[in-house]
């Protein structure tokens, strides 16, 4: 059996973590827990939106230990890690399995999530099912970072968040003009919600936040959008009509879709307080996140903070201590 490097690099750093240091502090951290009755680990936000990356990104990498790290610094209890597999998501892939092994050792705080491009060669409906079963059954609870280069509402997506409604799994895209394409108002979204009633899905990225705001052209969902939000946004409306949406506040564009119009920002979380998940896309060490000073500016009532940062997201994975 042929072992590259990348391979045993991954393996040896698992079995320090598992024999070792992470073992020991993972251990030691969970009998704290129940020591002290507190069901999930210390923090107030859970994170959507994470990624971990390797030595050869374009951007400088960042590791488990490093996330962990910041987390703690942060705040943040638990996170959602995302592999980017599609040609249009990454420089290079991280896989699934990837971030399955990376995330080995510390599941209690690190989410992982699966990706399949339902471009994918040989990919029958069964075998997406069987493929999704397989990653869940591994330990991940959604699917995401969705990110692929067709339009939203292509066959080869419905089949895939049919797959996996069937399955179990949460839905995380990203819609902007290439990646999950839309059209302003997003009816392509609107068809895979009524196609798809048993699914979950979270929205998140430029073409998804452009359209907090009504009034929109094909350009503004690449966009980050300044100014007043209009009225008849497409967001809100999927929200009220449809019980299967929520949205993913990380990166860019979630900050830009609340801070543009802060009023109404504010407003939109107390209205939607059920269908909003805290998110960063942390992706980079010391890369900027406004979300934290951005939420804290709003002053939101102590139970609406608890939904967005932590229990909409643990309510929506199924998570338990
Ligand atoms: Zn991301």
């Amino acid at each position: 059996m042929a072992i590259n490097n990348y391979d045993v690099i991954t393996r040896r750093t698992f079995h320090q973590r598992a024999l070792g240091a992470g073992a020991a502090l993972l251990g030691a951290s969970t009998l704290a827990r129940k020591a002290a009755a507190t069901p999930f680990p210390k923090g107030k936000y859970f994170d959507f939106h994470t990624h971990i990356t390797q030595a050869w990104s374009f951007k400088e990498k960042l590791y488990t230990t490093e996330l962990l790290k910041w987390m703690d610094t942060m705040g943040i209890a638990q996170a959602v890690v995302l592999p980017l597999i599609s040609p249009e998501s990454w420089d290079h892939p991280i896989t699934t399995d990837f971030v399955l092994r990376e995330t080995m050792a510390y599941r209690d705080r690190l989410i992982p999530f699966c990706s399949i491009d339902p471009r994918t060669i040989n990919l029958s409906s069964p075998r997406k099912r069987e493929m999704l079963q397989k990653y869940k059954d591994a330990g991940c609870k959604g699917l995401g970072e969705h990110k692929v280069g067709i339009p939203i509402d292509d066959p080869r997506n419905l089949d895939m968040f049919h797959a996996c409604a069937e399955v179990g799994l949460p839905i995380l895209f990203h819609l902007d003009n290439s990646r999950n394409t839309d059209k302003p108002g997003l009816p392509g979204l609107e068809k895979v919600l009524k196609e798809v009633p048993d699914g979950i899905f979270i929205g998140h990225a430029q073409g998804w936040w452009a359209s907090i705001s009504g009034g929109l052209e094909q350009a503004d969902l690449q966009k980050y959008p300044e100014g007043k939000v209009q009225p008849d946004g497409a967001i809100g409306r999927l929200f009220d009509t449809y019980p299967n949406i929520y949205g993913d506040v990380s990166a860019g564009s979630g900050a830009n879709a609340f801070s543009r119009d802060p009023e109404h920002g504010r407003e939109f979380c107390l209205k939607y307080a059920d269908r909003l998940l805290f998110g960063t896309d942390y992706l980079a060490p010391a890369q900027e996140v406004p979300q934290f000073a951005l939420y804290d500016s709003f002053n939101l009532p102590e139970e609406v903070q608890a939904k967005i940062f932590r229990d909409n997201a643990r309510k929506l994975l199924g998570l338990t201590a």
